[in-house]
């Protein structure tokens, strides 16, 4: 049996966020992770050529202070890539024809006889106990909202956000202060998961690749990693970072409670196909993203914040429920280039929390059955599915068990 002081299932910037303040404050720390890499939805699809474009996450900002703490720790905050121009530009397309906008645009999209009908007597209505549908069609008009705002918000969590509580736990976006030496929204050299790989390097922490765990139990004072190729772990402190529909079948049989909590979080799955094509084999303007209206697919999001002289990248996020031939065929629809001539294409499947009203009382819930003990649990089902929610749980759940 293998020992440390931390042991920390999954590997995902929640994870390795953990593993970090656990590394700094001086423990041993072992991460454990499924996959063959680390970084989980930060995904950076590298190329041997040194191209590299973003399956996942895209896009970190300056208020993004914990996920800049671990940057600056880990000597990333000297990589630090600003956005390019191209941030800026979006695409819209509705029954086949494209819009190309910029934010002022956007606004041009709405039917302003309909927002200002519901906007001066909306726009002090208190946020609690709203979702993003309700509270933003009261505000700009139902219409509005469903021709032009849900899709651009189902495009932030790759999914329908109507449903999503729009303040609070589990919300999309919240106010935090912004550290003005960095600059606005950024990713990094190598892309976003580079920050996951130097986390992964840092002193203290080991991290062990395809490694699937099974089971995490009570052991003595401590707790006992069980893996599925039958390996277990030791340590006096556990962390699970594991993905929402993972976590519970790890904490069933010793920890029910917890794991009952867990599994009431809604989840859904999110299919991605990223490809790279030659720049001279694009049609499409040079944009952030192309968001559809009722469509296949959430939103394609593009490397051109990041451009390269030779190479364009895209990763289409689908709902879930196509086969592969069916999503190879709508990239090569809207990317206008035939599937067989799709090379370099990056497949990936993951699983997202879709929190809707009450998701606060469900965190609570799980942080009751949590109280007391040596157990930490993380990821994207707390505060929020943002980077930065995902590590500022990792640092209190550190800070609750070890700080
Ligand atoms: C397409 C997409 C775009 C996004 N864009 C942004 C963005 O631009 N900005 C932003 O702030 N956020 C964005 N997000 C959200 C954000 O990236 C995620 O919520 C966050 O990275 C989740 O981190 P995590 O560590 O909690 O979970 P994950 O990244 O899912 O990591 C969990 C890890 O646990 C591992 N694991 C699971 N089960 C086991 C097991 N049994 N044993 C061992 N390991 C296991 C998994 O393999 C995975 O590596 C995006 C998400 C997606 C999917």
């Amino acid at each position: 049996m293998a020992t440390a002081d931390v042991i920390v299932v999954g590997g995902g910037v929640s994870g390795l966020g953990l593993a970090w303040k656990a590394a700094q404050a001086g423990r041993k720390v072992v991460v454990l992770e499924r996959e063959a890499r680390v970084g989980g939805c930060l995904h950076s699809a590298r190329r041997p050529d040194g191209y590299w474009f973003e399956m996942g996450a895209h896009t970190a900002y300056n208020s993004y202070g914990a996920l800049l703490d671990i940057a600056v720790g880990t000597g990333m905050a000297g990589k630090v890539k600003e956005r390019g121009p191209a941030r800026g530009h979006f695409g819209l397309l509705r029954n086949g024809e494209y819009r190309w906008l910029t934010p002022p645009r956007i606004l041009l999209q709405l039917n302003w006889l309909e927002a200002a009908v519901h906007f001066p007597l909306n726009f002090l209505r208190k946020k609690d106990g709203e979702t993003v549908g309700s509270y933003y069609s009261k505000l700009l008009g139902h219409r509005n909202y469903e021709r032009l705002f849900s899709p651009f918000f189902a495009a932030v969590p790759s999914q329908k956000a109507d449903g999503f509580p729009v303040e609070g736990a589990g919300s999309l976006f919240k106010k935090r202060p912004r550290r003005p030496e960095f600059v606005r929204s950024f990713g990094f050299e190598g892309g976003l998961q580079s920050v996951c790989d130097a986390a992964a390097a840092a002193p203290g922490v080991a991290v062990e690749k395809g490694v699937r765990v099974t089971k995490v139990a009570r052991a003595g004072a401590g707790f006992v990693v069980t893996a599925a190729d039958g390996r277990s772990f030791d340590a006096p402190i556990a962390a699970v970072a594991a993905t929402v529909d993972q976590a519970p079948s790890l904490l069933r049989d010793d920890f029910p409670a917890l794991a009952s909590a867990i599994a009431r979080v809604r989840t859904v799955a999110v299919e991605s196909v990223g490809v790279v094509l030659p720049r001279e084999k694009c049609w499409m303007p040079e944009c952030a993203f192309l968001v559809p209206i009722d469509d296949v697919f959430h939103s394609c999001v593009t490397r051109d914040p990041f451009p390269d002289p030779r190479f364009r990248g895209f990763a289409f996020h689908f709902k879930p429920g196509l086969s592969r031939d069916e999503r190879l065929a709508r990239v090569s629809q809207v990317l206008r280039v035939p599937a067989a001539e799709l090379a370099d294409v990056v497949e990936q499947r993951v699983v997202l929390p879709s929190p809707v009203l009450g998701h606060a009382e469900l965190v609570a819930e799980i942080d009751r059955a949590l109280a007391g003990q040596k157990l930490a649990v993380t990821g994207n089902y707390f505060a929020g599915l943002a980077i930065e929610d995902c590590v500022l749980r990792s640092n209190a759940e550190w800070a609750r068990l070890g700080g």
